[in-house]
Formats: structure tokens, sequence, C-alpha cells
């Protein structure tokens, strides 16, 4: 009886350490969140904006201060009494490396916590074969780890398909032909690192979402239009990743019933239709079937179509407008489905420029409930080329920091 009080007892302990350990770390990261978005502000502000104890509050303060995440920096404004000392995060307290695989390359970047990046590095993907892209990737992940100075939070990946955050699975890139790649495992045992594997397009919706300056919103759609195209959704100022990680997969939604068959085995997929493979196909058709047009000179590419639509070519601004419908029916069944406002569109496509989103903003208006479609905005991202780098690193300040809540 003696002995099994004892152990009671000794559970009890062990419970009571692992309940303060927790209350620990969720404090930390609570103060350590305020402080990051609300800088520069004092023990007293953090003390009243999180509703913990000026006590508590100093407390973990210190420990932020020796582990190097917050930094003083000043004094405040007095109300009377002595002026207070601030307190901010220092922009450069860790760093996180950012890579992103696209369908030809590779690229990757070191990032400071607030989205700003300090090295780069990029190779061509040589091989869509699993084993030797992986070889690739993970040279050039040691070629950034290496450049790194400050310490590391970890490395986030953002790559196309289908994929599952929690094990760091690639299920199933269609354009890469990657099937159960385990991704995240092979890096973290080479690195010792934290690694996060995610879609890309949903990285890219972290990244709007974390470092865009989104105004006041609590949802965000970032659609992601290039030869592929995927979108990420942000709902309750979370990344939505859906029950198998596939949120935001709209590149394989049927939209022609007679539609070009997709490498995922189906017809008619969007991609197929409005991504920049669907655009060059289509005007390829179109050239083949006598349509005069400027671009039957030279080698038709993206850059080649976007130039003779700006310049008024009858053949081109078809097939630019043919793959804006396509899209703004999809975005008008999104917000016709979620309700959300605020949809970001990136990618290569964006080269189409102004003219072609407005066709987007046009269709997608006529394709969902008007009192709700008036009310959503379509533009252009902010964050440029490097824009899954980030939101992959946005990730690892979220698992390792709790900076940015996530899924
Ligand atoms: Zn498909």
């Amino acid at each position: 009886m003696d002995r099994g009080r004892g152990r009671r007892g000794g559970t009890a302990l062990l419970l009571q350490k692992a309940t303060n350990q927790l209350t620990r770390r969720t404090n930390e990261r609570l103060v350590l969140r305020t402080i990051y978005e609300r800088s520069p502000l004092s023990r007293a502000d953090v003390s009243r904006l999180t509703g913990l104890t000026r006590t508590t509050v100093s407390g973990v303060v210190d420990d932020l201060i020796e582990l190097g995440l917050t930094e003083e920096a000043g004094f405040g404004p007095s109300t009377g009494g002595k002026a207070p000392i601030m307190l901010r995060v220092p922009t450069d307290a860790r760093h996180t490396v950012g890579v992103h695989v696209d369908d030809e390359r590779i690229s990757g970047a070191v990032v400071n916590l607030h989205g700003e990046i300090r090295q780069r590095a990029s190779a061509p993907l040589r091989s869509r074969d699993g084993e030797t892209a992986i070889a690739g990737l993970e040279a050039l992940v040691d070629r950034l780890v290496g450049a790194a100075e400050r310490p590391l939070l970890g490395i986030g990946v953002g790559a196309p398909g289908l994929i599952d955050t929690a094990s760091g699975v690639v299920r199933w890139a269609v354009n890469l032909d990657w099937r159960e790649l385990p991704l995240g495992e092979r890096l973290a045992r080479r690195t010792g690192l934290p690694i996060r594997v995610v879609n890309d397009s949903q990285a890219a919706a972290m990244a709007e979402w974390t470092f865009g300056h989104h105004e006041g919103a609590s949802a965000m759609i970032v659609l992601k239009v290039g030869w592929g195209i995927g979108a990420g959704i942000i709902l309750g100022g979370r990344l939505y990743q859906g029950d198998d990680s596939g949120a935001g997969e709209v590149g394989h939604i049927r939209v022609r019933d007679d539609g070009p068959s997709c490498r995922c085995g189906n017809r008619g997929c969007l991609e197929t239709v409005a991504g920049v493979r669907g655009l060059l196909a289509r005007a390829t058709d179109l050239l083949a079937s006598g349509v005069r047009s400027s671009l039957g000179e030279g080698e038709l590419t993206l850059e080649a179509v976007a130039g003779a639509y700006r310049e008024e070519d009858g053949l081109a601004a078809q097939v630019v407008m043919e793959t804006a419908m396509a899209l703004g029916r999809t975005l008008g069944t999104i917000t016709g489905t979620l309700d959300i406002r605020d949809i970001v569109v990136i990618g290569p496509m964006s080269a189409l420029g102004e003219g072609w989103l407005a066709a987007v903003r046009r269709e997608a208006r006529r394709s969902a409930l008007p009192l709700l479609a008036e009310r959503s905005t379509i533009r252009f991202g902010r964050l440029g080329p490097d824009v899954v780098e980030l939101g992959a690193a946005a990730l690892l300040m979220t698992s390792e920091l709790g900076l940015v809540p996530a899924a």
C-alpha cells in the first residue's frame, strides 16, 4: 500500500513538474509573440496585453534576454514616473533556411525573423528522379546551413504536390514524378535540425500572411499560377491544410470536360487550361489552325505571349483571356464556398499583368453570389520571387518559437 501511495505521489509530482514546464513554455511563447508583433513594448505593456502578472512577465523576459530572443532598446515615454525600458525581438536573433523546389530549380535562402533574406543559393533541378533531386537539395541545404551566421531554427522546404507536413513525406508531386518521398526524414537525419516540408502554395500563403502586411483580415487565399496551379488557404488566422494536407489543390479541379489530358491521369484539369503549359498549348493549336499572330515567329514562351498581349496581338489576347476566365471561375467557386475577401495571385503567370488580373477579377465576380463577390479583392502578391522560401521559413518560426499562428 505504501509503495502504491508512493508511486501515486511520484506520478503527481512528475505531472506537476510537466504542467509547470508547459505553463512556462506557453508563457514564454505568448510573451515573445507579443513583443515580436507589437514592439517596442515595456514589461508593463506586455503584462497588460497578455494578462500575465508583472512578476511572471519579468521572469519570462529575463529568460528571453538570456536566450538572445529579446533585447532592451532604450526608454519609452514616461507616464509620470520613471521612463520604462522598452523591449524588442532582435531581427537577427535566429535565422531559418527556406527552400523552394520548383519544376526546374531549387532555390534557398537564409531568412531572419522579419522575413529579410541574408543569403541566397540556387541550383538547377537536374533530374526529376527523386533520389537525384534529393542529392541536389541536400547539397544546397549544406551550403546554406554552412553560410548561416546566426543560430538556425531549422529548415523549411516548399515543394509542389501533395505533402504530408506532419511526416515530411512528399506523397505525390505530379509535375516532378515524386511519390512517397521521405524528404523531411532525410534532411533531419543529415542536418540534425527541425524540418518542415509543406506544399509550395501553402508556403506562399504563410509568407503573404506573415510578411505581406495584410490589414485586419482573418483569412486569405493565395493562388499560385505557373506550370502548375495551387492555392494556400489561411482561415481564422491559421494555415488550413485539410485532412490530408491537400487543401488548396485546385489545379486538378476539372474545368473542361473535353480538355487536354493531365499528368494526374484526369482530363480538363484547371492547370492544363489556365497554367503556363495550357496557355502555350492553346497558342500552338491556334497558330497551327492558321490564326495570324506575331507569335508565329520565334520561340513560343510565356514571356513572348505576355509581350504580344501587351502589343494587342489578337491571338495572344484570346489565349490570355481564356486562362483568366478559367481562373476567375475557380476563384468565384472558392469565394462562394469560403467567403474569403483577400485573394492574392502570385507565380510566373503574373507576368501577364494588370489586364489579365482585371479579367480574372471580372470572371470571379460573375461566378459567385454578387454580394459576396463584390467585396472580395483580387490582387498581385507583394513579396516577389522568394515567397515560397519566406513561407517555408515562417513555418519554422511558428513551430519553434510560436511567433506566427499556423496550422
Ligand atoms: Zn490533373
